[in-house]
């Protein structure tokens, strides 16, 4: 999911991409890059590993690097680690060849292997560059550069958007684009070049959108386009009519596709504020190691998908830190007869911070001498400011009413107040626990790897959007997972939806299966799948369509209609990965159905009336 740009014109052009590849970092990424060419046609590369600001520093802001020709790449890595030299853009032996690229050649090894035999030296991991020695090779045969292009497409398999500068055509750029986005701007004697129209919006609302196989050449303030046989094509200009507010959708089309895709940066940046080398500090919590040890049990309270985020936290809390948890709807709590101990922590979970249930929830609780942890992502909201604790979930300006980054922030927080709580408890081992840390980190590009699939997801939704009725079922955090998934097709797809605990829909709901029913299974808990595929066998044997959310190497019964697969974890954060399809299913679902995703009929964002 990463980025390219591309700029030639009348102006400095190192500035100008990194803006552009600053519109484009929603897209998620791990390392950076830009090429730019001097008057002389002299091609200097400058890359980073880690965030653009790196990359900013390195090259002051642009001002480091002078020329009016340039491209840049933000690389989310699929050949090779993310590092420096695997990093885009990437060049030929003397550099007078350089070339970004997103997507996957997925014919490399033997391409690759081709162009050794022919001398060719590689001194990186990736894909990309054996596709700019495939371009090297055609153009030192040729001559030529549309030439060499051609047929660097005519050989490689896989997908690209690739765009290219030649030392000897100072001031032009090439570019051709094959199952990954790319389009092109003009204005006023500039050529721009991305992945996505925000980082152009700023110098024109009039685009290209190249068809695949398509070939751009942009030069002196115009694009011209041709074919594989290098025969000029016309491109219709389209014109953005995208608002103000929809370029703050960094080009979503609603506020919640863009918050879905959040995720593996909210994931990475609520792991790393309390997770450093190795350790987790709680310091930040102002909560010390000596007061943790001593709580002896857990109470969880919060609403709707809070609520949920409290479910998976008490499957969590309990296996791993051997404590007991209970989790109570911050609405009932607040009036139950409650039998508090005072050596009982209570964890209230609310994204604005501001949600009258469980502000009251807290204050009560307080009341009664206990001691608070607020979970909240609203910095010095009510519940952050009255909270004896505060943990500040990472996830940024949530705007679509149906959570989503929100709620896997929380998440991140269950594991990590789960595993903290296990270390001082001595409740694991500390090689599991350093296993644990490491397996977070994972977890951002696992989800983002999750994202790239949403195409079969949204097809999924449009063949099923006729639906009256959903269940989800599950077991463990699996069906912790299902109420998630089931509200959020509740919330914004205005179907009825249930999340049962598999085990228990025998005991009255499967009553209301019937033919073309739709039933979602989740199925990542060691020991409980087989479990919940013979429930959900019991729901096909009465024609239920099935549809499963599973570790990608479980085997499935050949039954199931669609299958979601989310690469393997630790199963303590299965919910992390498993929730991801059922985010989308909702969200395409709603899209399909017309309705308003972002603010659905009846709800509000942030509950603050009881
Ligand atoms: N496959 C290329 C790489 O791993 C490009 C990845 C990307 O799309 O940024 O370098």
């Amino acid at each position: 999911m990463c980025g390219i740009v591309g700029y030639t014109g009348r102006k400095q052009a190192a500035p100008i991409l990194l803006e552009g590849l600053t519109k484009l970092e929603y897209r998620g990424y791990d390392s950076a890059g830009v090429a730019v060419s001097d008057v002389l046609g002299k091609i200097v590369i400058a890359k980073a590993q880690g965030k653009l600001e790196v990359l900013k520093e390195k090259i002051d802001g642009g001002k480091a690097i002078q020329g009016k020709c340039g491209i840049g790449h933000t690389r989310w890595a699929t050949h090779g680690v993310p590092n420096e030299t695997n990093a885009h853009p990437h060049c030929n032996d003397d550099s007078t060849i350089v070339a970004v690229h997103n997507g996957i050649i997925e014919n490399y090894a033997e391409l690759k292997a081709k162009l050794q035999r022919r001398g060719y030296q590689f001194y990186s991991e990736t894909d990309t560059e054996v596709a700019t020695k495939l371009v090297d090779y055609y153009y030192k045969k040729y001559g030529e550069p549309l030439k060499a292009i051609s047929e660097f497409a005519l050989r490689v398999r896989g997908s690209y958007a690739l765009a290219v500068m030649f030392s000897d055509y100072k001031g032009e750029i090439f570019a051709i684009r094959k199952d990954s986005p790319m389009v092109i701007g003009t204005s006023g004697g500039d050529c721009f070049l991305a992945s996505d129209v925000p980082a152009l919006l700023k110098y024109t609302k009039h685009v290209y959108y190249i068809e695949n196989l398509q070939i751009a050449h942009l030069f002196d303030g115009q694009a011209q386009f041709f074919n594989l046989d290098r025969e000029p094509v016309g491109v219709p200009l389209t014109e953005v009519t995208w608002d103000a507010e929809a370029a703050e959708k960094d080009g979503y089309e609603h506020y919640m596709l863009k918050e879905i895709h959040e995720q593996p940066r909210v994931v990475r940046d609520t792991v790393g504020y309390l997770l450093h080398d190795g350790n987790i500090d709680f310091s930040e919590l102002m909560l010390t190691d000596e007061a943790l040890a001593g709580f002896k049990s857990i109470v969880v309270v919060g609403c709707g998908s809070a609520y949920h985020a409290g479910v998976v936290m008490q499957y969590v809390i309990e296996d791993l830190a051997r404590i007991p948890v209970r989790v109570e709807l911050a609405s009932e709590f607040r009036y139950r007869t409650l039998n508090l101990r005072g050596d009982e922590l209570v964890i209230a979970i609310s994204q604005s911070g501001e949600t009258a249930d469980t502000i009251a929830a807290l204050r009560e609780a307080k009341a009664q001498g206990l001691k608070t942890l607020a979970v909240v992502n609203v910095v010095g909201s009510t519940i952050a400011r009255e909270a004896d604790y505060v943990f500040y979930t990472k996830a940024g300006p949530e705007i679509s009413v149906a959570t989503t980054k929100a709620y896997s922030a929380q998440l991140i927080a269950g594991y990590l107040i789960a595993i903290k709580l296990a270390e001082v408890r001595g409740a694991v081992s500390s090689e599991y626990a350093k296993a644990l840390k490491a397996e977070l980190l994972l977890l951002p590009e696992k989800i983002e790897s999750i994202l790239a699939e949403q195409a079969s997801v949204q097809q999924f939704a449009f063949h099923t959007m006729d639906k009256k009725d959903a269940f989800f079922i599950g077991r463990g955090i699996d069906y912790a997972v299902s109420m998630e998934g089931s509200l959020k097709l509740k919330e914004i797809s205005y179907i009825h939806s249930e999340a049962y605990a598999a085990g228990e829909l025998k005991h009255g709901a499967i009553s209301l299966v019937e033919n073309g029913t739709l039933v979602f299974g989740v199925l990542t808990q060691e020991g409980l799948i087989a479990k919940t595929v013979s429930n959900l066998l019991e729901t096909k044997s009465r024609n239920a369509r099935l549809a499963v959310v599973a570790f990608e190497d479980i085997e499935l019964p050949q039954v199931c209609e669609k299958v979601f697969s989310v690469p393997r974890t630790d199963s303590h954060f299965a919910a992390s990965l498993s929730v991801i399809p059922l985010q989308l299913y909702s969200y395409y679902l709603s899209v399909s159905k017309g309705n308003n995703v972002d603010k659905p009929r009846n709800l509000a964002k942030s509950v603050t009336v009881e």
